[in-house]
């Protein structure tokens, strides 16, 4: 299994439970796969399939996934096939010769076929050693998303009853395994269920204010990488789309609106890598299978924390870091029931209902959002912090919030319980606005008794006290306040209550650390990608046909310069090797001799001749190897990225250089459009180093990450960096 893996796949080891899994399609047994978006469910049927002697039936409804499938197992040098309604009759005509002839070895189609009586007699010519159901979950009709034409999948395995099964999905409950088991008649049926958790994703609630700002910065960080922007409704995401073109950022519009002809054209314009950003509804996703996805950002809340996964799961394919920013606020809520009031059945309501309030659960949560989802999934997750969600990279304090607590209970109170959140804190940070005048709430002896807290902060301790269910909210359209048993009990018997507070995140969380790679060659990567796309362009096929961007990397790591050393890639199969070899070791050895890089060709990583494995790196080599990068002006998303490290993780090696009191030029780095200018005079105002009270101040406008460098930029001015030195 092993030689067919390297043989036709170029990688040189299974990921987790494939091998499992593999082993059980080849003792002819069914099998239920349950894995994650980008776990590496395909190879787990490509790969019997080519050791079994007949043909392999893959039965998929994303048809506009086919061919792009198809294009990337034909580059690997398998016989692969695909039929469905994208193809004319005489095309179709064209397989099905081939396929009865025996000279396809994997073919693909889409569930509507399997209806049509004219085609069950084709598939009954066929010799089938597999049968192979992706997206399985769509046969359940308690899955989000059911497809009437896979309640034939019956009749296709009547056709083939010795024929083993192998049924896959990245997304089902219990039911919904149930049902596919059921449905499909599994036999001494093996669940194979891999962890749910995407160690590369990073997940990241906002508050929704100053949204468009904050998206504005991210789609900086991730310049000219492929990124899909979710919003709400049609009209919502054609408004973004110009808003994004006004900031010169190119982005093509996607959803169910638009003609089907625009739709597919922008929908190749994003998977070829023409435009990097699409804007869509979530009608978008299903027929993408991108690899390289590194940004996913909800505009506007997702309708299930299914959805929600499975949307997000659309970034980092390839198992390279990518993000996903959710923004939240309470008042998007309202589109939504709008939408669920109209629902006439109310069983399909209340569940509609459910779903969004689950999301309003993950989306105020204080306590890691990465559990949540696992534990969603019915996984369990032990870790303390996940290292990779923003809860867990926001290191807090613990503070006394019995009194503040008091005042917001006592406020909600006194207006009679009748009043929303933002009413409630304008009362207690006493602001005499018409209506609260009118409402002669200014006359209320909680009026101003929080004048000196911020409203940010406010909004803090109102979300705790809801998650911690001593208010709660009434009302879907324009939710109102209320105290609860518990919250009356805590007044009553004066209780205390300790609550976190955002604060200062100098801990070096990042969990990758301790396996911190050598940095590609960046320049060299560059070129690898341009000859990568002028090859794509040729052939018409994407990017990622050719070569992943994480074999890319490789290659610009350990710098192959022979046949042999470029066959170790992991990536490089046989087809590749003879396809596009000598083309990229062309380009290799001309830049390792235009930079004078004496490297001995060894076939053997890198790292493994300039020193020590990366897991055996020290904490001071990390550092120095962002320092280097630093030197050489790349900014910190670049270098984050090319070390495969958080962008949290390098600003804390920069605020250990700075507060080691290395003289780094790194003017470069200042933020520009007046954005440094404010945030040091926030500092300034505040007299503290701590970056808690200057988000705040500053409305939240700003991310940690960038009070952290103008932080350090600061203190490299000012030479005084004591402070910063970790304890
Ligand atoms: P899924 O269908 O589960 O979302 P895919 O089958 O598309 O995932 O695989 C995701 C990516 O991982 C693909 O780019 C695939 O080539 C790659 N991959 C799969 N198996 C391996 C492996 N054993 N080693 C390295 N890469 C792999
Ligand atoms: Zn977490």
């Amino acid at each position: 299994m092993l030689d067919l893996l390297k043989a036709h796949f170029g990688y040189d080891s299974f990921r987790p439970l494939q091998e499992e899994i593999i082993g059980n399609v080849l003792s002819c047994k069914d099998a239920l796969v349950l894995m994650p978006t980008g776990g590496g469910k395909s190879l787990c049927y490509q790969l019997p399939a080519l050791s079994f002697s007949g043909l392999t039936l893959v039965v998929s409804p994303l048809i506009s996934l086919m061919k792009d499938q198809i294009d990337a197992l034909v580059a690997k040098g398998i016989a692969a096939e695909f039929i469905n309604s994208t193809l004319s009759s005489q095309q179709i005509a064209g397989v099905q010769s081939r396929a009865k002839k025996g000279q396809v070895k994997i073919l693909y189609l889409a569930p509507e076929r399997l209806a049509l009586p004219g085609f069950q007699d084709f598939l009954r010519t066929l010799d089938v050693s597999l049968l192979a159901i992706d997206e399985a979950h769509c046969i359940s009709e308690w899955g989000h998303d059911f497809r009437p034409d896979y309640r034939d999948l019956k009749s296709l395995r009547a056709i083939y009853p010795q024929v083993p099964v192998i049924a896959l999905t990245a997304t089902a409950t219990e039911k919904v395994r149930e049902d596919i088991v059921g449905q499909l008649g599994l036999r001494q049926g093996q669940e194979f269920v891999s962890s749910f958790n995407r160690p590369n994703l990073t997940y990241n609630v906002q508050p929704k204010t100053t949204a468009f700002s904050k998206l504005l910065t991210l789609l900086r960080r991730h310049q000219d990488e492929a990124t899909i922007i979710y919003c709400f409704s049609r009209k919502e995401t054609e408004n973004l789309v110009a808003d994004l073109s006004a900031n010169r950022f190119n982005a093509l519009p996607y959803h169910a609106g638009l003609d089907s002809q625009i739709r597919k054209q922008n929908q190749d314009k994003f998977i070829q890598g023409e435009v990097s950003i699409i804007v869509a509804t979530i009608a978008f996703g299903m027929g993408i299978d991108k690899p390289d996805i590194r940004l996913v950002v909800h505009y506007d809340l997702p309708k299930s924390v299914e959805g929600y996964y499975q949307e997000t799961g659309r970034a980092g394919r390839d198992g390279l870091a990518a993000e996903c920013v959710l923004f939240y606020s309470y008042g998007d809520t309202r589109k939504h029931h709008f939408f669920i009031d109209q629902i006439v059945e109310g069983t399909v309501r209340d569940h509609a209902l459910q779903k969004l309030e689950e999301v309003i659960r993950f989306c105020e949560l204080r306590t890691c959002r990465r559990r949540y989802l696992l534990e969603y999934f019915g996984e369990r997750w032990e870790e303390a912090n996940c290292g990779g969600c923003d809860v867990c990279l926001e290191a807090t304090v613990d503070y006394d919030a019995t009194e503040i607590t008091q005042k917001v209970l006592s406020a909600v109170i006194r207006t009679g319980e009748r009043f929303g959140m933002n009413h409630v804190i304008d009362v207690l940070r006493g602001k005499r606005s018409k209506r609260i005048v009118a409402l002669h709430h200014d006359q209320l002896t909680v009026f101003g008794i929080s004048k000196n807290v911020t409203g940010a902060e406010l909004k803090g301790v109102v979300g705790e006290l809801l998650a911690r269910g001593l208010v709660a909210r009434n009302g879907s359209e324009f939710p109102t306040l209320s105290v609860t048993q518990a919250g009356w009990a805590f007044l009553n018997q004066r209780e205390n209550l300790t609550l976190a507070r955002i604060q200062d995140s100098l801990a070096d969380t990042a969990p990758t650390d301790e396996t911190a790679a050598a940095e590609p060659d960046l320049g060299l990567l560059e070129k690898l990608r341009e000859l990568r796309k002028r090859i794509a362009d040729q052939r018409g096929v994407p990017t990622f046909v050719i070569f992943h961007d994480a074999t890319l990397q490789e290659m610009a790591l350990r710098l192959p310069q022979s046949h042999e050393s470029f066959s170790n890639i992991s990536g490089v199969g046989p087809a590749k090797l003879q396809q596009y070899s000598d083309e990229f070791l062309a380009v290799i050895s001309a830049h390792v001799q235009e930079r004078g890089l004496q490297v001995p060709d060894l076939g053997l990583g890198r790292e493994n001749r300039h020193r020590p494995s990366p897991k055996a790196g020290s904490k001071s080599e990390t550092i120095s190897e962002t320092k280097k990068l630093l030197l050489n002006k790349l900014t910190i998303a670049e270098i984050a990225r090319a070390r495969g490290l958080t962008v949290s993780t390098i600003l804390s090696h920069l605020e250990r250089l700075v507060a080691a009191g290395e003289q780094l030029d790194i003017g470069y780095l200042i933020p520009p459009d007046g954005r440094f200018s404010r945030i040091k005079a926030a500092f300034q105002n505040a007299g503290s180093q701590l970056l808690a009270p200057i988000k705040v101040q500053l409305d939240g406008e700003y991310s940690y990450e960038e009070l952290r460098l103008v932080r350090s930029l600061l203190q490299l001015q000012d030479g005084d960096a004591t402070h910063l030195i970790p304890s």
